[in-house]
């Protein structure tokens, strides 16, 4: 499958040159801080929020091009989602990277596919998740009453 490989690699690239959503949410519902301090990968991640919907997410920070292409294929994925679906997804998400390539099925889980082949690399794992976390964290203060919390990794 060398040509969904070069696919993916290309998606990666595309993301990691010219990521969506970059930008700051004003007076943002949620947001929280991740950083990776194995690779140096820093971003802060904004949540506009409508009940449980997603309304908005952005992003601005920089690191490697796998954690700018993830934060960015997931302000695009997560966008429209309730909180209990990217709840979900983030863990179908974690399981894809973290586990063995072409073990586990894609299916559903849309560009997030391209993240597969990051199985192979366990020191990206943590790059391509970053943003996910992130996102959980900004989801989560919240989800507790509107507790200004923010956190971090
Ligand atoms: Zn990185």
């Amino acid at each position: 499958m060398n040509d969904l490989r070069d696919l993916y690699q290309e998606v990666i690239l595309d993301h990691g040159k010219r990521p969506r959503n970059l930008r700051k949410i004003e007076d943002a519902d949620g947001e929280a801080v991740g950083h990776n301090p194995l690779c140096g990968d820093r971003l802060t991640l904004y949540l506009r929020l409508d009940g449980d919907v997603i309304r908005d997410v952005s992003f601005v920070g920089a690191g490697c091009a796998i954690s700018q292409a993830s934060a960015s294929l997931l302000t695009e994925t997560v966008k429209g989602m309730t909180r209990e679906e990217a709840e979900g997804l983030f863990h179908r998400f974690h399981e894809l990277v973290t586990g063995h390539p072409g073990a586990v099925p894609t299916v559903g889980l849309g560009k997030l596919a391209v993240f597969a082949g990051v199985a192979e690399f366990p020191v990206r794992v943590k790059c391509a998740t970053l943003a996910w976390h992130t996102l959980r964290a900004a989801l989560a203060p919240t989800a507790a009453g509107a507790e200004p919390a923010v956190s971090t990794e």
